[in-house]
């Protein structure tokens, strides 16, 4: 008994059926005597068609007005969730983003939480109804509404759970728990009992997108124990938290794969100091944010030096470093859309020598070729050829857990 944030996805609250199946699940967390706030995506694929509604009407149309657009998807689940919790009998009330207090910085598109003002949400369950929150969404300091990236409900479901000292935050979806690949892609992928913030974080940011890596890192933050579980079937699911010792310490949890990845290449700048710090400055200057970097040998008093932003920001990238090599002649940039990033997540693999080679064992056996390599303390990421991505999870995949 307490007080549940429970989250539902898109495909959670796809139709009316699904709807009224979540509206069962709400009410009878609080018939069990619990305080329930809920926080609801928009149905299937409303994101994306009211993008490509407003693309078709202005392909440039401001992130402000885009931000509009898109959080209305939320307005309508968050309604109609409400309505078939009515319609069980249960007291309920569904609020917008900056109802329920969510203020936000001001970048459309991409703004962060910066505080929920929960006097509203404390009000409503102190007069016992069940509370239905529009995610995704919150108030800049101009009072315009703002969203949270793509996938961002899930946030702001943690964020909820932070700032009202949930019991729980429950993360409902259409698969029943966080797997050791996406299960819907590879067959005998395993579900895992458990999995820890770093390393749930490091799947999420690497394209495991069943948790939206924001919201990994704020649970992580104030330390908000979060639960993935279906929406379709009554069973236990994933817990993600902190390392604790008795956790079984795998050595690979998961491969992830993100297409979402564009390389560019500067092929023949000058071999001399200060080149790598002009060009990343000028991108970090524009808040793009690049992940893989790989340098070649200086020959002939040249060097390539090539990295991967996401594809959404690769156009601007370019624009930036042809800025850039303007100024020093005969350069040349190259960008390649075809690619994908592969990655192996796991805390174990910092105290196992080996699973570098064994990654690359199966990429090599796949006959894939590896275009770039980057790691961490537990992880490994490959860039390839986009057309080899399925082939290569697959592979590495059976490498380490069949
Ligand atoms: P929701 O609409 O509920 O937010 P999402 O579509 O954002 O759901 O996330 C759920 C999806 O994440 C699943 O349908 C699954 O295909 C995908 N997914 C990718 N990687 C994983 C993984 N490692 N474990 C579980 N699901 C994964
Ligand atoms: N509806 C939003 C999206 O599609 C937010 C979310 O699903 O979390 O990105
Ligand atoms: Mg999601």
């Amino acid at each position: 008994m307490g007080l549940i944030v429970q989250k539902f996805g898109g495909s959670s609250v796809a139709n009316a059926e699904r709807v009224m199946n979540v509206a069962q699940i709400v009410t009878e967390t609080y018939k069990a005597g619990n305080d329930v706030i809920v926080v609801v995506s928009a149905q299937g694929d409303t994101t994306d068609d009211l993008i490509a509604k407003g693309k078709e009407i202005n392909p440039a149309g401001s992130k402000r007005e885009m931000d509009m657009l898109m959080s209305a998807g939320e307005q309508i689940s968050i309604a109609l969730l409400a309505m078939a919790i009515e319609k069980l009998g249960f007291r309920v009330v569904s609020l917008l983003g900056w109802q329920a207090g969510f203020e936000s910085s001001s970048v459309y598109g991409a703004a962060r939480i910066k505080r929920i003002n929960c006097d509203r949400l404390r009000t409503e369950i102190g007069q016992h109804r069940i509370v239905v929150v529009a995610g995704f969404q919150g108030l800049n300091k101009y009072d315009d509404i703002t969203t949270f990236g793509r996938g961002g409900s899930d946030t702001s479901a943690v964020a909820i759970a932070a700032a009202m000292h949930a019991d729980k935050c429950q993360i409902y979806t259409d698969v029943d728990g966080v797997y050791t690949a996406d299960p819907r892609k590879i067959s005998n992928a395993v579900k895992l009992d458990e999995i820890t913030y770093d390393e749930m974080l490091e799947l999420a940011t690497l394209g495991a997108q069943v948790l939206n890596n924001r919201s990994v890192e704020m649970a992580k933050k104030y330390n908000v124990e979060l639960e993935v579980l279906s929406s379709l079937e009554r069973k236990p699911g994933t817990i993600v938290k902190e390392a604790n010792n008795k956790m079984e310490r795998m050595l690979i949890s998961g491969v992830a794969k993100d297409t979402d990845v564009s390389r560019i290449s500067v092929i023949g700048v000058a071999d001399e100091p200060g080149i790598a710090f002009k060009i990343f400055s000028r991108l970090a200057a524009k808040h793009i944010n690049v992940d893989i970097i790989l340098q070649s040998v200086g020959r002939e008093n040249t060097k390539d030096i090539s990295f991967t932003v996401a594809r959404g920001q690769g156009d601007e990238a370019v624009e930036i470093v042809k800025q850039f090599t303007s100024s020093v002649s005969g350069k040349d940039i190259v960008v390649d859309n075809n690619v994908a990033k592969v990655s192996i997540v796991g805390a174990g693999m910092e105290s196992h020598p080996g699973v570098a080679a064994k990654m690359f064992e199966a990429l090599y056996n796949a006959r894939v070729n590896i275009q770039m390599i980057a790691t961490s303390e537990i992880k490994i990421s490959v860039l390839i050829n986009q057309d080899d991505a399925d082939r290569a999870v697959t592979a590495i995949h059976a490498a380490f857990f069949d």
